[in-house]
């Protein structure tokens, strides 16, 4: 895997406003935040996504985010926290080094993160037949 911003950062070879660090994990502000206090939190095994990381890892990272969340969310006087997490360029994946977004939320109108649809019910029987197929 090839070197990532988030290694430089875990290295401390650049800087970062770093929130929270154990032996597996760290956590830092956003340097583009999407509101204020939106935090990343990375493992600091170097890991692309969902598609190649290993159970302990993804544990390590999710313990982090719930530890933290709630910090998070009050220091800016928020109400709710958004947690999301792109795995692949198509998918928005900037940084190729698992991470997680903790967005603080202070009202659900502030801003939406992805369209919704109607669909028929014969794709959700056929996506949901495909998927089941794929998982054996
Ligand atoms: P992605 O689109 O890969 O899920 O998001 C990557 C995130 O990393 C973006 O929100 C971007 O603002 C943040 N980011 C990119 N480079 C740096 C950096 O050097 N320092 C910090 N703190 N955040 C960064």
């Amino acid at each position: 895997m090839e070197d990532t911003i988030f290694m430089k950062i875990i290295r401390r070879e650049i800087p970062a406003d770093i929130v929270y660090e154990d032996a597996e994990t760290i956590a830092f502000l956003d340097v583009k935040p999407a509101a204020p206090g939106h935090t990343l939190v990375v493992p600091k095994k170097p890991v692309q996504n969902i598609f190649d990381v290993d159970d302990g890892t993804l544990v390590a990272v999710m313990r982090t985010v719930r530890k933290i969340a709630p910090a998070v969310r009050n220091s800016v006087g928020a109400h709710g926290v958004h947690i999301n997490s792109n795995h692949g360029a198509a998918a928005g994946q900037i940084v190729f080094h698992l991470h997680f977004h903790i967005i603080p939320r202070h009202d659900r109108n502030e801003f939406s993160f992805w369209p919704q649809h109607d669909s028929a019910r014969s794709e959700f029987v056929t996506i949901a037949e495909k998927i089941r197929q794929l998982l054996g």
